[in-house]
Protein backbone atom coordinates (compact mmCIF):
# COMPACT_ATOMS: atom_id res chain seq x y z
CA UNK A 1 0.00 0.00 0.00
CA UNK A 2 1.23 3.13 -1.08
CA UNK A 3 0.79 6.83 0.92
CA UNK A 4 -2.05 8.84 0.74
CA UNK A 5 -1.68 11.84 -2.30
CA UNK A 6 -0.44 14.88 -0.58
CA UNK A 7 -3.05 17.65 -0.68
CA UNK A 8 -2.63 21.26 -0.62
CA UNK A 9 0.70 23.38 -0.64
CA UNK A 10 1.23 23.93 -3.95
CA UNK A 11 3.18 26.77 -3.46
CA UNK A 12 5.51 25.32 -1.10
CA UNK A 13 5.95 22.63 -3.19
CA UNK A 14 6.62 24.92 -6.46
CA UNK A 15 9.05 26.36 -4.66
CA UNK A 16 10.84 23.52 -3.11
CA UNK A 17 11.13 22.26 -7.08
CA UNK A 18 12.46 24.87 -8.55
CA UNK A 19 15.03 25.32 -5.89
CA UNK A 20 16.26 21.52 -6.09
CA UNK A 21 16.53 22.00 -9.87
CA UNK A 22 18.66 24.95 -9.59
CA UNK A 23 20.78 23.06 -6.75
CA UNK A 24 20.24 25.85 -4.14
CA UNK A 25 17.88 23.43 -1.89
CA UNK A 26 18.73 23.75 1.42
CA UNK A 27 20.24 20.76 3.24
CA UNK A 28 18.35 21.08 6.78
CA UNK A 29 15.06 22.33 6.57
CA UNK A 30 11.85 23.08 8.87
CA UNK A 31 8.24 22.53 8.23
CA UNK A 32 6.19 24.37 10.96
CA UNK A 33 3.02 25.27 10.96
CA UNK A 34 -0.52 24.00 12.04
CA UNK A 35 -1.14 20.40 13.89
CA UNK A 36 -2.31 17.88 11.02
CA UNK A 37 -2.09 20.07 7.93
CA UNK A 38 0.59 17.46 6.32
CA UNK A 39 3.61 18.40 7.17
CA UNK A 40 5.29 15.17 7.56
CA UNK A 41 3.36 14.39 4.17
CA UNK A 42 4.96 16.93 2.27
CA UNK A 43 8.75 16.34 4.20
CA UNK A 44 7.65 12.53 2.41
CA UNK A 45 7.25 14.33 -1.41
CA UNK A 46 10.26 16.49 -1.06
CA UNK A 47 12.03 12.78 -0.10
CA UNK A 48 10.59 11.24 -2.80
CA UNK A 49 11.66 14.60 -4.91
CA UNK A 50 15.10 13.84 -4.27
CA UNK A 51 15.72 10.37 -4.48
CA UNK A 52 13.89 10.75 -7.91
CA UNK A 53 15.50 9.51 -10.93
CA UNK A 54 13.09 11.85 -13.04
CA UNK A 55 12.50 14.80 -11.26
CA UNK A 56 10.39 17.48 -12.98
CA UNK A 57 8.37 19.67 -10.57
CA UNK A 58 7.60 17.21 -8.53
CA UNK A 59 8.92 13.04 -7.73
CA UNK A 60 7.70 11.19 -11.15
CA UNK A 61 5.96 9.12 -9.11
CA UNK A 62 6.77 6.03 -11.70
CA UNK A 63 10.31 5.45 -11.58
CA UNK A 64 11.79 2.42 -9.15
CA UNK A 65 12.92 4.89 -6.75
CA UNK A 66 9.69 7.02 -6.43
CA UNK A 67 7.80 3.93 -6.20
CA UNK A 68 10.02 2.81 -3.51
CA UNK A 69 9.90 5.82 -1.87
CA UNK A 70 5.69 6.03 -2.23
CA UNK A 71 5.13 2.68 -0.01
CA UNK A 72 8.32 3.73 2.77
CA UNK A 73 10.41 1.32 1.65
CA UNK A 74 13.26 3.11 0.28
CA UNK A 75 16.37 2.48 1.70
CA UNK A 76 17.77 6.08 1.51
CA UNK A 77 14.63 7.57 3.25
CA UNK A 78 14.84 7.43 6.94
CA UNK A 79 11.65 9.13 8.81
CA UNK A 80 11.65 9.46 12.41
CA UNK A 81 8.98 10.69 14.66
CA UNK A 82 8.36 10.34 18.47
CA UNK A 83 7.81 6.92 19.91
CA UNK A 84 7.10 5.40 23.29
CA UNK A 85 9.95 4.95 24.94
CA UNK A 86 10.64 1.49 25.19
CA UNK A 87 10.58 0.09 28.57
CA UNK A 88 13.87 -1.44 30.55
CA UNK A 89 16.34 -1.24 28.20
CA UNK A 90 19.22 1.47 28.10
CA UNK A 91 22.49 2.30 26.06
CA UNK A 92 23.12 0.03 23.05
CA UNK A 93 20.18 -1.55 23.35
CA UNK A 94 17.74 1.44 23.69
CA UNK A 95 18.94 2.48 20.11
CA UNK A 96 17.80 -1.24 18.97
CA UNK A 97 14.99 -1.25 20.74
CA UNK A 98 13.67 2.34 19.23
CA UNK A 99 14.78 1.52 15.78
CA UNK A 100 12.68 -2.04 15.81
CA UNK A 101 10.03 0.27 17.78
CA UNK A 102 10.10 2.53 14.27
CA UNK A 103 9.97 0.12 11.79
CA UNK A 104 7.06 -1.76 13.50
CA UNK A 105 4.87 1.66 12.86
CA UNK A 106 6.07 2.64 9.00
CA UNK A 107 4.85 -1.50 8.62
CA UNK A 108 1.70 -0.45 10.34
CA UNK A 109 1.26 2.96 8.64
CA UNK A 110 1.87 1.00 5.78
CA UNK A 111 -0.73 -0.91 6.44
CA UNK A 112 -3.16 1.61 7.05
CA UNK A 113 -1.68 4.71 6.09
CA UNK A 114 -4.71 7.28 7.53
CA UNK A 115 -2.18 7.34 10.88
CA UNK A 116 -4.41 7.63 13.95
CA UNK A 117 -2.70 10.91 15.53
CA UNK A 118 -4.86 10.67 19.25
CA UNK A 119 -3.24 9.56 21.67
CA UNK A 120 -2.36 9.65 24.82
CA UNK A 121 0.73 7.92 25.17
CA UNK A 122 3.96 10.60 25.83
CA UNK A 123 6.05 10.25 23.46
CA UNK A 124 9.66 11.27 22.35
CA UNK A 125 12.44 12.02 20.25
CA UNK A 126 15.11 10.26 22.63
CA UNK A 127 19.35 10.32 22.70
CA UNK A 128 18.75 6.89 20.94
CA UNK A 129 16.80 8.35 18.43
CA UNK A 130 19.80 10.92 17.25
CA UNK A 131 22.55 8.06 18.09
CA UNK A 132 20.41 5.92 15.62
CA UNK A 133 19.98 9.06 12.60
CA UNK A 134 24.01 10.17 13.35
CA UNK A 135 24.77 6.42 12.74
CA UNK A 136 22.97 6.23 9.48
CA UNK A 137 24.19 9.68 8.12
CA UNK A 138 27.86 8.25 7.83
CA UNK A 139 27.06 5.76 5.88
CA UNK A 140 26.97 5.99 2.10
CA UNK A 141 23.76 5.76 0.20
CA UNK A 142 22.46 2.98 -1.11
CA UNK A 143 20.85 4.14 -4.43
CA UNK A 144 19.84 7.70 -4.33
CA UNK A 145 22.38 10.21 -4.42
CA UNK A 146 22.30 11.19 -1.04
CA UNK A 147 20.33 9.98 2.10
CA UNK A 148 17.12 11.73 2.97
CA UNK A 149 16.51 12.32 6.65
CA UNK A 150 12.67 13.61 7.99
CA UNK A 151 12.37 14.37 11.62
CA UNK A 152 8.81 14.56 12.60
CA UNK A 153 7.34 16.43 15.71
CA UNK A 154 11.34 17.83 16.26
CA UNK A 155 9.72 19.96 18.97
CA UNK A 156 9.35 16.19 20.71
CA UNK A 157 12.77 16.11 20.82
CA UNK A 158 13.72 15.10 24.91
CA UNK A 159 15.78 17.71 26.43
CA UNK A 160 16.13 16.68 29.76
CA UNK A 161 17.47 13.55 29.05
CA UNK A 162 19.73 14.65 26.35
CA UNK A 163 23.14 14.87 26.86
CA UNK A 164 24.85 17.55 25.79
CA UNK A 165 27.04 15.39 23.88
CA UNK A 166 23.76 14.32 21.93
CA UNK A 167 22.50 17.21 21.41
CA UNK A 168 25.98 18.39 19.93
CA UNK A 169 25.71 15.40 17.42
CA UNK A 170 22.89 16.02 16.19
CA UNK A 171 23.57 20.04 15.39
CA UNK A 172 26.42 18.90 14.15
CA UNK A 173 24.91 16.18 11.47
CA UNK A 174 22.56 19.84 10.90
CA UNK A 175 25.39 21.54 10.39
CA UNK A 176 27.33 19.87 8.40
CA UNK A 177 25.43 17.02 6.79
CA UNK A 178 28.24 13.92 5.99
CA UNK A 179 27.76 12.98 2.22
CA UNK A 180 24.66 14.51 0.40
CA UNK A 181 22.62 13.89 3.65
CA UNK A 182 19.54 15.93 3.85
CA UNK A 183 16.99 16.74 6.76
CA UNK A 184 13.68 17.97 7.20
CA UNK A 185 12.06 18.68 10.22
CA UNK A 186 8.77 19.14 11.02
CA UNK A 187 6.87 20.92 13.80
CA UNK A 188 3.85 22.63 14.88
CA UNK A 189 5.17 23.91 18.16
CA UNK A 190 8.08 26.11 16.96
CA UNK A 191 8.33 27.60 20.36
CA UNK A 192 9.30 24.27 22.21
CA UNK A 193 12.04 23.26 19.96
CA UNK A 194 15.33 23.11 21.24
CA UNK A 195 16.87 26.95 20.92
CA UNK A 196 19.67 25.73 18.77
CA UNK A 197 17.83 23.75 16.20
CA UNK A 198 15.85 27.12 14.04
CA UNK A 199 19.27 28.47 14.09
CA UNK A 200 20.26 25.70 12.09
CA UNK A 201 17.40 24.71 9.37
CA UNK A 202 16.00 26.87 7.01
CA UNK A 203 12.32 27.42 7.78
CA UNK A 204 9.31 27.16 5.42
CA UNK A 205 5.98 27.82 6.68
CA UNK A 206 3.20 25.89 5.69
CA UNK A 207 -0.55 27.74 5.91
CA UNK A 208 -4.19 25.69 7.00
CA UNK A 209 -5.73 23.68 3.92
CA UNK A 210 -8.88 25.06 2.25
CA UNK A 211 -11.54 23.56 3.56
CA UNK A 212 -12.98 21.73 0.02
CA UNK A 213 -9.20 20.36 0.65
CA UNK A 214 -9.54 18.66 3.77
CA UNK A 215 -13.28 17.65 3.19
CA UNK A 216 -11.83 15.93 -0.39
CA UNK A 217 -9.18 13.76 1.99
CA UNK A 218 -11.92 13.02 3.87
CA UNK A 219 -14.27 11.67 1.33
CA UNK A 220 -11.43 10.37 -0.78
CA UNK A 221 -9.18 8.74 1.89
CA UNK A 222 -10.86 8.02 5.13
CA UNK A 223 -14.40 7.13 3.50
CA UNK A 224 -16.47 10.24 4.83
CA UNK A 225 -19.70 10.06 3.04
CA UNK A 226 -19.78 14.12 1.56
CA UNK A 227 -22.31 15.19 4.45
CA UNK A 228 -19.85 14.02 7.11
CA UNK A 229 -16.87 15.06 5.10
CA UNK A 230 -18.59 18.38 4.51
CA UNK A 231 -19.34 18.59 8.36
CA UNK A 232 -15.78 17.50 9.60
CA UNK A 233 -13.65 19.85 7.31
CA UNK A 234 -15.91 22.39 8.46
CA UNK A 235 -14.63 22.13 12.18
CA UNK A 236 -11.24 21.38 11.00
CA UNK A 237 -9.65 24.42 10.63
CA UNK A 238 -7.76 23.61 7.49
CA UNK A 239 -6.37 20.60 9.49
CA UNK A 240 -6.90 17.46 8.32
CA UNK A 241 -5.53 15.62 11.20
CA UNK A 242 -7.73 17.43 13.23
CA UNK A 243 -10.54 16.55 10.99
CA UNK A 244 -9.65 12.87 11.25
CA UNK A 245 -10.76 12.97 14.78
CA UNK A 246 -14.33 14.32 14.18
CA UNK A 247 -15.27 11.36 12.14
CA UNK A 248 -16.90 8.23 14.35
CA UNK A 249 -15.11 5.39 15.20
CA UNK A 250 -16.74 2.15 15.35
CA UNK A 251 -20.03 3.54 15.89
CA UNK A 252 -19.00 5.78 18.37
CA UNK A 253 -18.47 9.49 18.23
CA UNK A 254 -14.84 10.28 17.14
CA UNK A 255 -12.20 11.18 20.15
CA UNK A 256 -12.11 15.04 19.62
CA UNK A 257 -15.95 15.25 18.90
CA UNK A 258 -16.21 13.72 22.57
CA UNK A 259 -13.43 16.37 23.68
CA UNK A 260 -15.61 18.97 21.96
CA UNK A 261 -19.10 17.99 23.50
CA UNK A 262 -17.57 17.88 27.10
CA UNK A 263 -16.44 21.30 26.52
CA UNK A 264 -19.75 22.54 25.68
CA UNK A 265 -21.16 21.23 28.58
CA UNK A 266 -18.42 23.03 30.49
CA UNK A 267 -19.30 26.70 28.80
CA UNK A 268 -23.27 25.68 28.96
CA UNK A 269 -22.92 24.56 32.48
CA UNK A 270 -22.46 27.84 33.36
CA UNK A 271 -26.19 28.87 32.15
CA UNK A 272 -27.35 25.67 34.59
CA UNK A 273 -30.24 26.69 36.99
CA UNK A 274 -28.17 25.74 40.17
CA UNK A 275 -24.27 26.19 40.92
CA UNK A 276 -24.06 22.57 41.83
CA UNK A 277 -24.25 21.61 37.85
CA UNK A 278 -20.44 22.30 38.15
CA UNK A 279 -19.97 19.31 40.74
CA UNK A 280 -22.07 17.10 39.03
CA UNK A 281 -20.14 17.39 36.12
CA UNK A 282 -16.62 17.51 37.42
CA UNK A 283 -17.83 14.46 38.91
CA UNK A 284 -17.80 12.73 35.62
CA UNK A 285 -13.79 13.31 35.43
CA UNK A 286 -11.54 10.88 36.60
CA UNK A 287 -9.69 12.14 39.85
CA UNK A 288 -6.34 11.33 38.64
CA UNK A 289 -4.57 12.08 34.90
CA UNK A 290 -5.27 16.07 34.49
CA UNK A 291 -2.87 16.48 31.25
CA UNK A 292 -5.09 14.95 29.37
CA UNK A 293 -7.90 18.22 30.36
CA UNK A 294 -5.15 20.52 27.94
CA UNK A 295 -7.03 19.82 24.86
CA UNK A 296 -10.50 20.20 26.31
CA UNK A 297 -9.84 23.32 27.32
CA UNK A 298 -8.35 24.20 23.93
CA UNK A 299 -12.12 23.48 23.12
CA UNK A 300 -13.50 25.11 25.90
CA UNK A 301 -11.76 28.17 24.26
CA UNK A 302 -12.84 28.24 20.89
CA UNK A 303 -16.67 27.91 22.41
CA UNK A 304 -16.15 30.99 24.11
CA UNK A 305 -14.49 32.77 21.03
CA UNK A 306 -17.55 31.45 19.25
CA UNK A 307 -19.72 33.11 21.87
CA UNK A 308 -17.29 36.18 21.73
CA UNK A 309 -18.26 36.51 17.54
CA UNK A 310 -22.00 35.85 18.11
CA UNK A 311 -21.95 39.17 20.77
CA UNK A 312 -20.22 41.28 18.59
CA UNK A 313 -21.84 40.56 15.71
CA UNK A 314 -19.54 38.17 13.75
CA UNK A 315 -21.41 35.21 13.06
CA UNK A 316 -19.41 34.51 9.96
CA UNK A 317 -16.61 33.85 11.88
CA UNK A 318 -17.88 30.68 14.45
CA UNK A 319 -15.73 27.58 14.19
CA UNK A 320 -18.34 25.77 15.78
CA UNK A 321 -21.30 26.44 12.86
CA UNK A 322 -23.59 23.11 13.64
CA UNK A 323 -24.21 24.92 16.83
CA UNK A 324 -25.29 28.42 16.10
CA UNK A 325 -28.67 28.28 17.65
CA UNK A 326 -27.29 27.15 21.34
CA UNK A 327 -24.66 29.23 20.87
CA UNK A 328 -27.33 32.50 20.45
CA UNK A 329 -29.17 31.26 22.81
CA UNK A 330 -26.45 31.18 25.72
CA UNK A 331 -24.97 34.55 24.19
CA UNK A 332 -28.53 36.03 24.48
CA UNK A 333 -28.72 34.89 28.24
CA UNK A 334 -25.49 35.58 29.30
CA UNK A 335 -26.05 39.29 27.87
CA UNK A 336 -22.53 38.66 26.62
CA UNK A 337 -19.92 41.75 26.97
CA UNK A 338 -16.00 41.26 25.55
CA UNK A 339 -14.63 42.15 28.94
CA UNK A 340 -16.86 38.92 30.56
CA UNK A 341 -15.43 37.09 27.81
CA UNK A 342 -11.32 38.01 28.27
CA UNK A 343 -12.10 37.06 32.16
CA UNK A 344 -13.58 33.64 31.05
CA UNK A 345 -10.51 33.29 28.65
CA UNK A 346 -7.93 34.10 31.59
CA UNK A 347 -9.73 31.16 34.06
CA UNK A 348 -9.49 28.69 31.31
CA UNK A 349 -5.87 29.77 31.10
CA UNK A 350 -5.35 29.34 34.87
CA UNK A 351 -7.16 25.81 34.87
CA UNK A 352 -4.64 24.96 31.66
CA UNK A 353 -2.06 25.52 34.31
CA UNK A 354 -3.42 23.52 37.03
CA UNK A 355 -4.03 20.71 34.54
CA UNK A 356 -0.51 21.11 33.70
CA UNK A 357 0.67 20.92 37.29
CA UNK A 358 -1.29 17.77 37.51
CA UNK A 359 -3.88 19.09 39.99
CA UNK A 360 -6.83 16.82 40.49
CA UNK A 361 -9.14 16.63 37.30
CA UNK A 362 -12.53 17.19 39.65
CA UNK A 363 -11.47 19.99 41.38
CA UNK A 364 -9.83 21.67 37.79
CA UNK A 365 -13.04 21.35 36.49
CA UNK A 366 -15.34 22.14 39.39
CA UNK A 367 -13.68 25.47 39.83
CA UNK A 368 -13.76 25.95 36.60
CA UNK A 369 -17.34 26.06 35.91
CA UNK A 370 -17.60 28.11 39.39
CA UNK A 371 -15.44 30.57 37.94
CA UNK A 372 -17.23 31.09 34.22
CA UNK A 373 -20.64 31.06 36.22
CA UNK A 374 -19.41 34.28 37.42
CA UNK A 375 -17.82 35.40 34.68
CA UNK A 376 -20.27 34.90 31.71
CA UNK A 377 -23.40 34.66 33.26
CA UNK A 378 -23.79 37.57 35.25
CA UNK A 379 -25.00 36.02 38.38
CA UNK A 380 -25.61 37.97 41.50
CA UNK A 381 -22.92 37.89 43.51
CA UNK A 382 -24.78 36.26 46.19
CA UNK A 383 -24.87 32.85 44.32
CA UNK A 384 -20.90 33.44 43.49
CA UNK A 385 -19.33 31.44 45.93
CA UNK A 386 -16.20 32.75 47.82
ZN1 LIG B 1 10.60 9.23 -9.92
Amino acid sequence: MSLHALRGHEGARAALARAYARGVLPSALLFHGPRGVGKQRLALWLAQLLVCELPGEGPCGSCPACKMAASLEHPDVHWYFPLPRPKSVAGDRLVDALEEARLEELAAIREQPRRASHTDEVRGLYVGTVRSIRQKAYKRPVMAPGQVFIIGDADALVPQEASPEAANALLKVLEEPPGNCRFILTTSEAGHLPPTIPSRTVPLHLAPLSEPEVAAFLRDEAGAGAKEADWAAGLSQGSIGRALGFLPEGGEPGPLEKLRRQAFEIVAATDGPRASTGHVLALGFPPAGARTLVELFGFVEEWLRDLAAIASGARETVIHRDALAELDRLAAKGDLVPYRVATAFSQVERARELAVANVNPQLVVGSLVRELRHSLAQLPSAEVPA
